[in-house]
């Protein structure tokens, strides 16, 4: 279902009103994390004053290391719905397990599924016979071909709102976290109808990597990117080294605005 061969025109996904792969780049961000009420409002305030069109917040989140922090639950789930009320973005948050897939449907415009669930299966065709849209991450060593069959998961089940994300691969390099496949956004493009968004913060987890990688995703012909922000990064309990402040994350989007009229 995800090739050209069985549809040739490009899929746009409606998530809430916002279209994820028709002419229109879109802007994802917010904070790796949802901490408290006062972060998540300052991040939405900040996603919306620079003209992001969703809000991400990892309520579950997967990481590395069983003792760092791992996310609020379904209090943050509460206080991402509370932003949705007060700013009017669409949500994206991550779903990590079967288990509280209802709890994130009543709160996510738009499901996760993080590059360590890429392959999932379970998790993948629950998402699919839920029928909400999902943006699909690339696994961190799968190639082109496990990607798209992951997305094939989803639809098979009869879920054809697919956006898949590229955030990165696992490679010899160790002067970013991962190293961000831009080559990956081209092909998939040529092979795929579905939507390909590109995530920089997570592939290099470096700040002053974010905004050249970001212009480089749009200039590859990646239909949006997903930018992790925080109001006080020192302070951040997730991957405080990749996040924009959210003046920053404005003058990304000026320069992104720029640039994809220039071209
Ligand atoms: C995230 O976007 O919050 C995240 C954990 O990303 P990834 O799955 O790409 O590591």
């Amino acid at each position: 279902f995800t090739g050209r061969a069985y549809q040739r025109a490009d899929t746009v996904v409606d998530v809430a009103g916002v279209p994820i792969g028709g002419p229109a780049f879109v802007v994802v961000a917010g904070p790796c994390a949802v901490e408290n009420r006062a972060q998540m409002g300052d991040s939405a305030h900040g996603v919306a004053l620079a003209g992001g069109a969703i809000l991400r917040g990892g309520a579950y989140k997967p990481r590395t290391s069983p003792y760092s922090f791992q996310g609020l639950g379904r209090a943050g789930l509460r206080l991402l719905a509370e932003q949705r009320e007060v700013t009017g973005l669409p949500i994206i948050t991550e779903v990590l397990d079967v288990a509280d897939l209802d709890d994130v449907l009543e709160v996510a415009d738009i499901l996760q599924v993080g590059t360590r669930n890429m392959s999932n299966a379970t998790l993948l065709r629950a998402i699919g016979r839920s029928g909400r849209p999902v943006l699909l991450k690339r696994g961190m060593a799968a190639t082109i071909e496990e990607w798209l069959l992951a997305a094939e998961y989803i639809l098979s089940e009869g879920n054809p709102d697919v956006v898949l994300c590229e955030r990165g691969i696992r490679t010899f390099e160790p002067a970013t976290r991962f190293t961000l496949d831009l080559s990956a956004v081209a092909a998939v493009r040529r092979i795929s109808h579905l939507p390909v968004i590109v995530d920089p913060s997570h592939a290099a987890g470096r700040t002053d990597l974010v905004r050249p990688l970001a212009l480089a995703a749009a200039a590859v012909g990646a239909d949006g990117i997903m930018i992790d922000i925080h109001p006080d990064a020192a302070t951040a309990l997730c991957d405080a080294g990749q996040a924009l402040h959210p003046k920053e994350l404005a003058e990304l989007t000026a320069d992104l605005g720029r640039l994809l009229t220039a071209t």
